[in-house]
């Protein structure tokens, strides 16, 4: 976990004891290097439908980590931020897109077809070459775009509505699913996104992990009617105990994606899932 300490020092939590304070221009340095020399990978955190008591793998959502020289692995919540405002983030958004097709290249080959999730944030989502990116991709890796789904957060509505559902139905075109990433956390209204051709929503984690409450648990149940309005699929995140899981069972809820079920996994892990070498029970991941 980590925080932006002040104006230009990043401090990282190496150990509960030891607080490391990185200034700000070294770590832009290192994000650089580590795109040159493609310190990342992609971790997948499958993603569980449960019906009749009977868990399925749905998916997975890729999630991208950063190992650094001295073998410290960085988590998104370290570096999106600062990529983004360098504008570094449209090298690694577009390493990120390469990354997921080849991997569903791989899936495929073994006869795994299970659709990936890739995040994109708003900054790559707003340049200009990001459907070209996205069409290049498929292509390249021959793979069957209805396989890559697209994660958006309510912050692409921040600017301007109309470019934004252009830019949606532009994406759509390839082929590919566009999800709405952490519903309801963000402040655009329901009009709007009722809107917008999303074929998925991602109930946030604190509709999961707040459902301690009377008034919070109404807000979860409320939470996923509000998908089968809109007749959307909806994916309960963030789920971590038995008693989530049913709570959000009880109130229509049917695909889950949390530790409770799995942490994100290396690559060779999830494809063993997917290929039955290991099953839900004996997953430990990350
Ligand atoms: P997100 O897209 O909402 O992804 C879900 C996050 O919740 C992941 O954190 C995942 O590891 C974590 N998570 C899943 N299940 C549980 C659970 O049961 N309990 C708890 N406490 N957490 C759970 P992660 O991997 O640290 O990623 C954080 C965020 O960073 C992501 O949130 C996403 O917004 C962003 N991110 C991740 N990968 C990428 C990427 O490739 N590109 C971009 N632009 N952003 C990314
Ligand atoms: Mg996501
Ligand atoms: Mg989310
Ligand atoms: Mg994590």
């Amino acid at each position: 976990v980590s925080k932006s300490s002040g104006k230009n020092c990043y401090t990282f939590a190496k150990s509960p004891e030891q607080q490391l304070e990185i200034p700000k221009i070294v770590m832009i340095n290192r994000l650089k290097r580590a795109i040159i020399s493609n310190a990342f990978h992609l971790s997948y955190q499958p993603q569980i439908v449960v019906e009749a008591g009977r868990c399925q793998i749905f998916g997975a959502e890729a999630l991208i980590r950063w190992t650094d020289e001295d073998g410290h692995t960085y988590m998104p919540d370290d570096f999106i931020a600062l990529a983004e405002e360098t504008g570094m983030i449209n090298a690694l958004g577009q390493w990120v897109i390469n990354e997921a097709c080849q991997a569903i290249r791989e899936f495929m080959a073994l006869g795994i077809a299970v659709p990936i999730s890739i995040n994109v944030s708003v900054t790559q989502f707003k340049s200009d070459d990001l459907v070209g990116t996205v069409k290049q991709a498929v292509k390249e890796n021959r793979i069957d775009p209805q396989l890559l789904y697209m994660e958006l957060t309510e912050n692409i509505f921040v600017e301007d509505e109309k470019k934004t559902l252009t830019a949606i139905k532009a994406l759509k075109e390839l082929g590919i699913k566009i999800v709405l990433d952490d519903f309801g956390k963000g402040y655009s209204s329901l009009g709007l996104i009722s809107q917008m051709p999303f074929d998925l929503i991602k109930v946030d984690k604190c509709f999961t992990q707040g459902i301690g409450l009377e008034k919070e648990k109404k807000l979860a149940a409320m939470i996923i009617s509000i998908g089968e309005v809109l007749n959307l699929q909806t994916i309960v995140e963030g789920v971590e105990t038995r008693e989530q899981v049913d709570f959000h069972g009880q109130n229509g809820g049917r695909i889950y994606q949390g530790y409770y079920f799995s942490k994100p996994l290396e690559k060779t892990e999830f494809m063993d899932l997917c290929l039955g070498k290991w099953s839900l029970e004996n997953m430990a991941g990350e």
